[in-house]
Order: structure tokens, then sequence, then C-alpha cells
């Protein structure tokens, strides 16, 4: 089976990524000119004929997404690309952004018409601020040429405007409202729902977000006469269509991004892809950053799409791939989660800000030897606590790790038998 392809990283390295007319020499906006003779819904539709799920980590259908977000009625409405790429281990929408930044442009413009917006706003991770320059050089080109602006290619009533905005360097702000929040130049903390952002977002408009890789997507597939898209991915009645970015790192000869077509075996990933381990065998691999969950080298076999993952405990998640080998222990490795999620809860809601706190005391006395059943009982009932009563995803998934590590590794938990105290 072929492991690498080119769909969404076919234009990287065949222009100038400063230059508006370098991308048009390749072929760069056929597809919003295209775009625009078309009824919006068709737009959609081929988005769904497609199989697109949101890459950010939801996989919520993109075509229905659009539908829905068109289907609102309001004077004005707002589309944000997520570019806030925080989970750990997770760097393929930088790459996108470095290497093709007109492709996810056109495809932000191509949204604005099928959604009927007038603004749309990238929201750059604080960390990727050397990439801002890229990004504003390509939004000044644009609108100089009229794809962006007023009554854009001629088209009347088609004004959209891009904006670029960026936070200062919290996780939390991945999530839709505590972006909003931050981009209204408040605290990025996530807001109650309802009211749900697709009906009351930015600045109290109706919002969508997407995520920089779904965004990268709609062009090419707006320029897929043949359907080679299809061709790729799993097949059934429950399938992955088409091909996903990869990023895969740890303790890997070769960690880097990579465009593979669903269904290839982890194992193809990890010693394909990215060149196998240094020494040391696997311990774990995690699925999706830091949020996400954790298996044994067994999944190695497992093919890389969403079913498969979901039914092997896993999840595609970020598209992330973490490879730990045995010179990190169970432990150790949940205790660094564990303190990453500390550090990045916004400390709004008792059972993630405490929760998180108390699984690190908890897993301390694990690695110290000097844990008790009770202990056990208690990271069990706090991890099950906060997945039901956190208000935001942080909270929620911040223990994901820790509870298929129990399972899959229960060893590292085991009590140890200590001597009786005399007297
Ligand atoms: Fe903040 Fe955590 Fe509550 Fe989310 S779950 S709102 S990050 S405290």
């Amino acid at each position: 089976m072929t492991m690498a392809v080119k769909f969404m990283t076919k234009n990287f390295g065949r222009y100038d990524i400063r230059s508006l007319a370098s991308y048009m020499e390749i072929g760069g906006l056929t597809a919003l000119k295209k775009a625009i003779q078309m009824p919006g819904a068709d737009i959609a539709a081929l988005l769904t004929a497609a199989g697109i799920k949101g890459r950010g980590g939801a996989a919520y259908p993109m075509g229905k997404k659009w539908l829905q977000a068109r289907a609102v009625k309001a004077a004005e409405k707002v589309i944000i690309c997520n570019a806030d790429e925080g989970e750990p281990c997770t760097f393929k929408d930088r790459t996108l952004i470095q290497n093709d930044p007109f492709n996810l442009l056109e495809g932000m413009i191509i949204a604005g018409y099928v959604i009927e917006a007038q603004h749309g706003y990238i929201y750059l991770r604080e960390e990727y601020s050397y990439l801002k320059s890229i990004l504003l050089n390509a939004i000044k080109q644009l609108t100089e040429k009229n794809f962006l602006g007023k009554n854009i290619l001629g088209k009347k009533g088609f004004d959209y405007e891009l904006h670029l905005c960026s936070g200062a360097g919290a996780y939390v702000c991945g999530e839709g409202t505590a972006l909003i929040e931050s981009i209204e130049g408040k605290s990025g903390r996530p807001r109650m729902k309802p009211p749900y952002i697709k009906q009351c977002g930015l600045y109290n408009h109706p919002t969508c977000v997407q995520n920089v890789e779904s965004l990268s997507l709609v062009a090419a597939i707006v320029n897929d006469e043949n359907n080679i898209y299809q061709t790729y991915g799993t097949k059934g009645e429950k399938n992955s269509i088409g091909t996903k970015l990869i990023s895969v790192a740890g303790n890997v000869k070769q960690p880097g991004v990579f465009e593979i077509p669903f269904g290839i075996t982890i194992r193809d990933i990890i010693y394909g892809l990215a060149g196998g381990l240094e020494g040391q065998p696997i311990s774990l691999i995690q699925f999706g950053g830091a949020s996400g969950k954790v298996a044994s080298k067994d999944i190695l076999d497992t093919p890389y799409s969403y079913e498969h993952l979901i039914k092997a405990g896993v999840g595609v998640g970020s598209g992330a791939i973490l490879v730990v080998d045995e010179s990190t222990s169970v432990i150790d490795f949940l205790i660094t989660t564990q303190a990453f999620f500390s550090h990045e809860s916004c400390g709004q809601c008792a059972p993630c800000r405490e929760g998180n706190r108390h699984i690190r005391l908890l897993l301390q006395k694990i690695k110290d030897g000097v844990h008790t059943q009770a202990d056990i009982e208690k990271l069990n009932s706090i991890a099950d606590i906060m997945t039901v009563s956190s208000l935001c995803g942080l909270g929620q998934a911040s223990q994901n790790a820790l509870k298929t590590a129990m399972k899959v590794f229960p060893d590292a938990f085991k009590i140890m038998e200590r001597g009786v105290k005399i007297g």
C-alpha cells in the first residue's frame, strides 16, 4: 500500500509562498473562481461526498457543518480558522501554513462564500508568531487583487475580509469559546454553553470554527473533478475516506509530518515513515496529543482510520502520534502529562483545577511506591468526576491518558508489598 501521498500537500515546494502570482501560475485560485459560479450548497455537497470530517479533533462532518452555518440567518456571520495548534506533539497545521499559505486562504474565502460570512479570522498560536508575516503578506496581496474585499471577483454582494489574531500562548484557547474570548480581548477562558457559537459566537455573531487542515483541503476538493480524493482511504459502511496529515514524534528516528491515506497501519507509520525507534522497544503510543488515549505496541497492526482506532480504544484526535520507548516509565509519562494540564487549566472550574493537581500528587505516590488501594480508587473517582463535570474539553479529556493507561498497563499501578511496622 502507498505510504505517503500528496493530495493536500501537492503544492509544497512548487511556488514562492510570498507571491500570489507564483501561486496562480500553478493553478492557485482556480477553485475559488469555479466555486463562485456554483450555488454554495453544492460546494458543501462536494465536501460531504468526499466524506471530510473536521480535522481539529472533533471529526464533525464538514459539509454538514457548512450547511448548518449557511442556514443561519444573520446580518453578519464569521468564520474562524483555528490555528492555535497547541496539542503537544501536533505540528501539522504549522507545516500547511509554512508551505502553502495561499491555499489555506483560498479555502477560507470559499468558506466565506458558502456560509455567506463577511469576516474571517485566523487565530494563530502565539508560538507561531514567526508565521504572521507570511499570512499578512498573502492577505494583503489577495486584497489588492480583489480576491478579498467588496464584490469579490465581480460577484455582487460577496464582501469578505480576513483578519489575523493571536493570543498569548494558552493551550485552552484552542477551545472554540476561549479562542473567541481571546480575540475579543478578554482572558482566554471557555464560556458556558449554550448559547453555542454557531448561533452566538464572536462579537455575538453566528460563528463557524474550522481547523487549518480542514480549510486546506477545500480548494483541492473543489478542483477534484475525477474524485481522486475518494480513491484513498478505507471503504465500507463506516469509512475514513481520503488522506490525513499526521505528526509523528517522540522516540522515533525521523519525526515529522506525513500525508497518509487512511488505512495504512500504525506499524507502517512508525517503522516505515518515521524510521522506527533508536534502540529501546516501544513502551506506549499516544494518539491525538496530550489529551489523547494511549495504547501498547499491540496496536501496531491496526489500520490508521477513525473507525479502527476507536475500536482499538484510542482515536485520531489532532492527528498526533507520540511514540514513547521503555526509557520512560508509564508513570513518569503520566506525571508529565498531568503536569502539563495542571499548568494549562484556566482554573475557573474546580473539577479541572483541583482534579489535575490531585491526580499528579497521587501519581507521584505511585512513582514513590507508597500508594494504597484507596489511592487507586481515588484516582478513578477523580478522573470520572472530571470527565462529567468539567466545563470544557480540557478538564473532560485531560485524564484520557491516565484512564487508558490504567486499563492497558495495570502492572504500572500495582501496590507494592511493604513490611509490617512493629511497635
Ligand atoms: Fe478552565 Fe479546566 Fe474548567 Fe476548562 S475545564 S473551563 S480549562 S478549569
